[in-house]
């Protein structure tokens, strides 16, 4: 890079809104805007590649200083008058702003050219000495705090002081002389603190206040949040320099912020809050009570109509919401900001359709504009609105089981709406809920102690800690819902109880409700409804109803999309009929992974240990020939509720003692027994086979295709159970489609026995049923060693599935259970992955051997059939993964199919999509 050909300073008119990685969100828009012929006050923007040369020489390029004088000559030129001039001053705002959009980074600081020498010529120019001291004390005021690094405290103890003095409530009370005292206090504030003067030199004020900007990239903060979002380091922030325009002239100025269309419903409209005589942050710093934009009409029709007609043209630009800052400086309009605005889940899908109908987008673009993560949120059941509603208005009303009133409003963790009892420590939560209380479990903050607890409870709520607590991160992981950080909580939990603002005493037992979704917390117990979007998938709810609310009108068309354009078909992991059903109602096009385990518990278990205990092979074929009938008639059930379509069967996975009585429990029954001196027969054979059995490390022992080799008649039971089931349906007119899987396979051998004996039972099954069935047979790739000799593996195999839970455990080395509980949100805090890797595919380790997995799979059998049953099939991001590498399905859970379809589906559509942008 050559520092003379580079160009580190745009003005407005030059920069567009593609510029963003050179000229941050906030200049890209303002230059947008500006190009537009928008009324944007003049400036120019510093380029992040500025800052990015001072983060790593440690002082600005040399050329930079030159390039700004340049700009800002140019400015002063445009303007007629100079920075700050003395007895007509320009001033500027100087404002960071990097590509995304990021908190702890410097804030804005205003009216940058005002001097003691210079607040008498701003006065004398606007007509008003108040105005001038106003603008003069904010200066101090923020740039101490921003660029000098002053406590932001002393200026508002300072501020209120001066109130008090003056018996004024608010702010505008305080006339020009209070404002000049106020001045000279905050100076003073500054000397003490920073230990020098509040700068007198305009152009000083000006390059220190780019300097903090730069600076404030390395904030302690905008490093952590850039680690937790994976957001590259050295990007560095542009910094805009803007003339300023003044919403704090008297009462025909005001600033204000909008929206184009309500962010939290999509509807159309004017939503927004607008304050009059103020200037900057005043408007969301909540100093005074604003006013609904709407209002703005009344006070000044004409920058109203104004304004209007810009969300108007900013809409039909952007082809979306945006959110706008503005300000009015006696009656003229000016554009401070804008941007493609934030919105809820609902509004999301809701303005995609809109945009559509308005013929501003097309269907793939309106595909982009949700995401899975957002219809997942939709899906949760959630608090009835009408009694939030209700409550907001004043008191609880009729249709509200008991009082509840919200007493925090936390972060919220993990989505869903739960009621119960307050309980504040795992204990307890584990006993009222092992006899049949509903419990919230309170904590200050949770720890892998708590874990039986969080198990237990409905929900958890902490009042310390972020998204990446070990609170949120467990919760998430268990689907459970979850308020983290309700800071205005105070947790006591040896006293067990906690109090919210205003005195109230939450002890435990008493009800308390807490909405994952908003973060928001409530005594009392608020009535849960089932989500509307998951009535309608479950076919108890019509897109075309008269009464379908817009939401659910729109999923039916995003969905309606996604699943035209969709190549990676979606299945389901479900075991049992009744799952099948719900699959097939959420749109599963067959089922990905049958686990058979599932199918030996309860009071199956017992044929189990049977067979496990077998001595004889005898007794060994009389387990099995007990347990086969069973088997055959779930495959049958299952089978019928998928007809048409694939049903993967694996054969038995987990290792066996899982299904064998817990090791301490059996030994203190046996000891206990021979103490006694009556020792039960079967239990000392159970214990022993227990301790034979017993294996350090389950996970990597005796389980999956290993289990089929080692225990006689195990496997081929099980196909013989499946291909009799076949033939049944095939004899009843039904079309099953089941496939065989073997799980845990490391080498192409393992497979080639296990195909051998399973080819001849189903000859059997063929010779004693008279029925020509065939079946397909596959294996799971969960281990590195299949994945890196996939080509052989595929001599054996019709299809693979790619297990990626355990796939994950074996490349990272990470048993699961154990990790997620113990230091993952501490890896997740020190940013060393922004997301589980058990929750979104890694894509870099993971992922790589999975794609040489697919590659060399094809290569040996081009007609490979290649799949994915891992709990990432239903991950939004994994899910563009695998249909990049080109995966034909993704298999998941039943409740995350519309997820997996609509990713499936935004996956295709991406490419088609980008033109049209
Ligand atoms: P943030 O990124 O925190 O929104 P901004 O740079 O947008 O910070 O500044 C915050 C607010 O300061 C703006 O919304 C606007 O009200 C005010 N502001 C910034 N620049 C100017 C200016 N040149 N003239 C008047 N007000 C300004
Ligand atoms: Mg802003
Ligand atoms: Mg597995």
């Amino acid at each position: 890079m050559s520092e003379q050909a580079q160009k580190f300073v745009y003005d407005f008119t030059e920069g567009n809104k593609d510029l963003k990685d050179l000229l941050g969100g906030k200049g890209a828009n303002l230059a947008e805007m500006t190009n537009l012929g928008l009324p944007v006050p003049p400036g120019f923007t510093i380029t992040t590649e500025a800052c990015r040369v001072y983060l790593e020489s440690g002082s600005e390029p040399a050329a930079l200083r030159d390039e700004v004088s340049a700009h800002l000559e140019a400015l002063e030129r445009r303007m007629g008058k100079k920075l700050g001039q003395q007895d007509d001053p320009l001033l500027v705002s100087v404002r960071s702003g990097a590509k995304f959009s990021m908190p702890g980074m410097m804030d804005t600081v205003l009216n940058i050219g005002l001097t003691d020498a210079s607040v008498s010529g701003l006065a004398h120019q606007a007509g008003d000495e108040r105005f001038a001291w106003d603008s003069y004390r904010r200066l101090v005021q923020m740039f101490g705090k921003t660029v000098l690094g002053v406590d932001g405290d002393l200026f508002e103890e300072a501020m209120a002081e001066a109130k008090r003095a003056r018996g004024a409530e608010t702010d505008l009370d305080l006339d020009a002389d209070d404002l000049r005292q106020l001045v000279e206090d905050f100076k003073a504030i500054v000397l003490k603190e920073a230990g020098r003067e509040f700068p007198q030199e305009p152009r000083e004020q000006m390059d220190l206040a780019v300097r903090a900007v730069f600076d404030s990239w390395n904030g302690e903060r905008a490093r952590l949040y850039r680690r937790q979002e994976r957001i590259p380091n050295d990007l560095g922030t542009a910094v805009n320099i803007c003339s300023m325009v003044f919403g704090n002239l008297g009462p025909d100025s005001g600033t204000g912020v909008a929206f184009t269309r309500d962010p939290a419903s999509g509807h159309q409209g004017v939503y927004g809050d607008y304050l009059s005589n103020a200037q900057g942050e005043d408007v969301v710093a909540g100093i005074r009570n604003t006013i609904p934009l709407a209002e703005l009409e009344r006070l000044d029709g004409a920058s109203y109509a104004e304004l209007l007609r810009i969300m108007e043209v900013l809409e039909r630009h952007y082809l979306d919401l945006c959110d706008i800052e503005f300000t009015i400086e006696r009656g003229k309009l000016w554009m401070l900001q804008t941007r493609v605005g934030k919105r809820t889940a609902a509004a999301a899908f809701c303005i995609a359709t809109q945009l559509v109908d308005e013929g501003l987008i097309d269907e793939a673009e309106a595909l982009q504009r949700v995401n899975g993560s957002q219809l997942a949120q939709l899906m949760f059941p959630r608090f009835d609105p009408a009694a939030l509603q209700e409550r907001g208005k004043g008191g609880p009303s009729g249709g509200v089981a008991a009082p509840a009133e919200r007493i925090a409003w936390g972060i919220a963790a993990s989505p869903g709406a739960a009621v119960g009892k307050a309980v504040f420590d795992s204990y307890t939560a584990v006993k009222w809920s092992r006899s049949g209380e509903k419990v919230i479990l309170i904590r200050r903050e949770t720890n892998p102690d708590d874990l039986n607890g969080m198990i237990a409870a409905e929900g958890i709520l902490t009042s310390r800690g972020g998204k990446t607590s070990h609170a949120a991160v467990v919760a998430r992981g268990m689907g459970k819902t979850c308020v983290c950080g309700a800071e205005e909580l105070e947790v006591d939990t040896k006293r067990r109880r906690m109090t919210a603002p205003g005195g109230v005493v939450i002890e435990e037992g008493d009800t308390v409700s807490i909405d994952g979704s908003t973060g928001r917390v409530y005594t009392g117990e608020v009535p849960v409804v089932p989500s509307p979007v998951v009535e309608y998938f479950e076919g108890r709810m019509h897109a075309g109803a008269e009464d379908a609310d817009e939401l659910v009108r729109a999923v039916h068309r995003i969905m309606a999309y996604a699943d035209r354009v969709r190549r990676l078909r979606v299945r389901a992991n479900a075991d049992n009929a009744e799952d099948a059903a719900r699959a097939r109602r959420f749109g599963a096009q067959g089922i990905g992974l049958c686990r058979t385990e599932h199918m030996f518990l309860g009071e199956r278990r017992e044929l189990v240990e049977k067979l496990i205990l077998a001595d004889t092979e005898e007794e060994r074929e009389q387990a099995l020939a007990v347990l086969l009938p069973l088997q055959e008639d779930d495959f049958v059930e299952l089978f019928e509720a998928m007809d048409g379509l694939p049903v993967t069967v694996r054969l038995l996975d987990p290792p066996l003692h899982e299904f064998l009585p817990d090791i301490t429990e059996l030994s203190v029954r046996v000891a206990l027994a021979e103490a006694r001196k009556d020792a039960n027969e079967n239990d000392l054979r159970l214990l022993q086979a227990v301790h034979k059995l017993h294996e350090q490390n389950p996970m990597l022992g005796l389980r999956g295709v290993r289990l089929g080799l080692v225990i006689p008649g195990l496997f081929t039971m099980q196909v013989r159970a499946i291909a009799r089931a076949v033939a049944r349906r095939l004899r009843a007119n039904g079309d099953p489609r089941a496939e065989i899987m073997i799980p845990l396979v490391g080498t192409v051998q393992e497979l080639e026995l296990v195909r051998e004996e399973a080819e001849q039972v189903i000859d059997e099954v063929r010779g004693d049923t008279g029925v020509d069935l065939s079946l397909a047979l596959g294996t799971m790739i969960e281990l590195p060693r299949a994945a890196l000799t996939a080509g052989q593996i595929a001599e054996a195999a019709e299809f693979f599935s790619f297990g990626t839970n355990d796939l994950t455990q074996t490349v990272w080395g990470f048993s699961r259970d154990d990790v997620e509980a113990s230091f993952f949100t501490a890896y997740l805090e020190k940013g060393i992955f922004g997301v589980s890797p058990f929750e979104t595919i890694d894509r870099d380790g993971v992922g790589a051997l999975v794609r040489q997995a697919v590659r060399e799979g094809r290569g040996t059998r081009p007609d490979l059939k290649l799949g994915v049953c891992g709990e990432h099939g239903g991950d939004p991001e994994s899910v563009h993964f695998f249909h990049e590498v080109g995966l034909d399905y993704v298999s998941c859970s039943p409740f995350r199919i519309p997820v997996a379809r609509l990713e499936a589906g935004r996956a295709a559509a991406e490419a088609v999509g980008s033109d049209s942008r």
